[in-house]
């Protein structure tokens, strides 16, 4: 067997073009949606990842508002930032870009984000809001997988599904989304002790360890679906090359489908970020009732 390839670029790009159309109407009714992203210090992943946004923000038709701070900026001074951002009527989404420097207190940043604003779902309003199974902001990244894995399997009820990290952006939530999808979910992690026997009982298989080709392909149940989350930047012959929590090589011959390293999930984060911002700025506008974006 030879899995079907999921491709995230493709799924991304046609959410992208739903999430331009929407933008474009709203535009007719006045309403651009903004998103705010603050980016603190000099890491060049961030700075990466940061202009990836901007550049698809724009193009599908949404204001975007950066704010670059120094690393020695203080956590009064980043909170500051995130009342002002909380206040604009032109900002819909806030991003604060992690990792932050060690001398800034995370938690009391991200808690300082206007729960209605918080396009990355990590504030524990929305994680709350999830778990009770209420209408919520959900993170970017399990948003994204979720749709990939409707990809190769539209109706995933019942399915037994592994959850590799409980991580809060990324473990947790997906874990959360699966059990409302009515699969039974199970969620593995370091202290786990059979991780190949769960691994072999998943008809839906999610791998967020940050661990690279840590899950082998011969542990993986054949006609699986395997949503590979991980980015690990490895030395291949003196040459740095990402690759996924998964080994794909021995992967792609037992799973049913797979999602590739890179092309998989991560254009899916970027997308599902605008899409949350663009459901962020029709809430403001028409109330909670309005008719939104759907994953
Ligand atoms: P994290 O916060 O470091 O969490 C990793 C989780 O994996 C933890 O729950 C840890 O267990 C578990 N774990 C570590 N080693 C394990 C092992 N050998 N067996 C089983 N479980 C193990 O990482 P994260 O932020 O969730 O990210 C995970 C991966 O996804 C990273 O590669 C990251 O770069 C990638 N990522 C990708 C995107 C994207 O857009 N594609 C977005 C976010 C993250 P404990 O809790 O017991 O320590």
């Amino acid at each position: 067997m030879t899995a079907k390839i999921i491709d995230g670029r493709a799924v991304a790009e046609r959410l992208r073009q739903r999430i331009a159309q929407r933008t474009a109407l709203l535009k007719e009714q006045g309403l651009v949606p903004g998103l705010a992203v603050v980016l603190v210090g000099e890491d060049p992943a961030s700075q990466i990842y940061v202009g990836s946004k901007t550049r698809q923000a724009q193009e599908a038709g949404l204001n975007h508002f950066d704010h670059r701070l120094p690393a020695s900026v203080s956590t009064a001074q980043l909170v500051a930032l995130v009342n002002s951002l909380n206040a604009r009527p032109d900002v819909h989404g806030i991003l604060v870009q992690l990792p932050l420097p060690a001398a800034v207190d995370s938690a009391a940043v991200l808690a300082a984000v206007d729960p209605a604003k918080d396009v990355d779902g990590f504030h524990a309003v929305n994680a709350g809001r999830l778990a009770l199974g209420e209408d919520a902001t959900v993170p970017c990244t399990p948003l994204g997988c979720l749709i990939l894995i409707r990809e190769a399997l539209p109706d995933m009820a019942g399915k037994r599904a592994l959850v590799i990290g409980r991580s809060n952006i990324v473990g947790k939530p997906m874990a959360q989304l699966l059990l409302q999808n009515n699969c039974t979910v199970t969620i593995a992690h370091s202290r786990t002790r059979d991780l190949p026997g769960e691994c072999a009982r998943a008809e839906i298989l999610v791998a967020a360890i940050g661990r690279p080709k840590a899950i082998q392909g011969d542990w993986i149940s054949p006609g699986a679906v395997v949503i590979d989350v991980g980015i690990n930047r490895i030395d291949d012959g003196g040459k740095s090359k990402v690759v996924g929590d998964v080994d794909y090589a021995s992967a792609v011959s037992r799973a049913g489908a797979i999602t590739p390293v890179p092309g998989g999930v991560g254009p899916m984060t970027i997308a599902c970020l605008l899409m949350n911002t663009v459901n962020a700025a029709i809430r403001s506008r028409f109330g909670a009732g309005a008719e939104l974006l759907r994953a």
